[in-house]
C-alpha cells in the first residue's frame, strides 16, 4: 500500500461556485492544496479562466489537464454547441441535457493519478446529492465505490470527501460565507450560456440566485 499524506488534497476545481467553496473548505483543512482544473471541451473557456484566476486569488497550486474525449462522445449540451441548454430533461434518460455520462468519474480517477504523484490522500469535490440534477454520478453510493475502486486499483488509501454532499444551495452559500470564499466568489463562473455578467435566466443562473437569495446573502458576482 502507497503511504499518502492525509493532510494533502487534491480539489477538483471548476471555477464554478461549489468547488470554490470546496477550495476554501480544504484551504482551512488541509496542509497542502492542490487545485485540479479539467479542460474537456466544455462549451464555455470562461470556465477555465474563471479556475486560474480563483487559485491565484486564493494562493493555491493550480493545475490544468486535459481531456479531450468527451468532445467526441457527444451527447451533452456541456460539449455539443449543437444541443442547446434546456430546462426540460432529456426523454432519453430522464435528466438534464448537461449530463455528462461518466464526467464525475473519470474526473475523479484523473485526480487519483495525480493525488498518487503528488501524495496526496484526500480528493475534494464539490458534488451534491441534493442538487436538482439528480445526475447519478454525484450520489454517495458513487462515491464510496469509486473509492473502494481507487484504493484497491492505485493500492493507496484515498479518501474522498465532499464537503457539500448534503447541502442545500442556501447552506453551501453560508459554508462559502464561513470558510471566507465570498470574495472568490465574485470571480467564479456559473452561468450555463457562458455569460459575463450572468445570463439570470439559464437553470445554472437561476439556482444560484435561489441559493443567496434563501440565504440571505446579496451574491458577490451581481454586486457592483
Ligand atoms: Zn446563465
Amino acid at each position: 500500500l502507497k503511504k499518502l499524506c492525509f493532510d494533502t488534497a487534491v480539489v477538483l476545481f471548476s471555477g464554478g461556485q461549489d468547488s470554490t467553496t470546496c477550495l476554501y473548505y480544504a484551504k482551512k483543512n488541509y496542509k497542502k492544496i492542490y487545485a485540479l482544473t479539467f479542460d474537456y471541451g466544455q462549451r464555455h473557456k470562461i470556465e477555465l479562466s474563471a479556475a486560474k484566476e480563483i487559485a491565484k486569488f486564493a494562493g493555491v497550486e493550480h493545475t490544468q489537464l486535459e481531456i479531450s474525449g468527451f468532445k467526441q462522445l457527444g451527447g451533452s449540451s456541456l460539449t455539443s454547441p449543437n444541443i442547446p441548454v434546456s430546462s426540460e430533461l432529456s426523454p432519453a434518460n430522464n435528466l438534464p441535457t448537461t449530463f455528462v455520462p461518466g464526467r464525475n468519474i473519470i474526473f475523479l480517477t484523473y485526480a487519483a493519478a495525480f493525488a498518487y504523484q503528488n501524495n496526496a490522500g484526500v480528493l475534494v469535490t464539490g458534488i451534491c446529492q441534493t442538487d436538482f440534477s439528480g445526475y447519478p454520478d454525484c450520489r454517495i453510493e458513487t462515491m464510496n465505490s469509486l473509492e473502494e475502486t481507487l484504493r484497491y486499483g492505485l493500492d493507496a488509501d484515498f479518501k474522498i470527501v465532499t464537503p457539500l454532499m448534503y447541502l442545500s444551495k442556501a447552506e453551501t452559500v453560508k459554508l462559502a460565507e464561513k470558510f471566507g470564499a465570498l470574495e472568490a466568489l465574485s470571480l467564479s463562473h456559473t452561468c450555463y450560456n457562458g455569460q459575463k455578467p450572468p445570463c439570470q435566466n439559464c437553470p445554472a443562473c437561476l439556482l444560484r440566485a435561489r441559493g443567496f437569495q434563501e440565504a440571505g446573502i446579496p451574491d458577490p458576482l451581481l454586486v457592483p
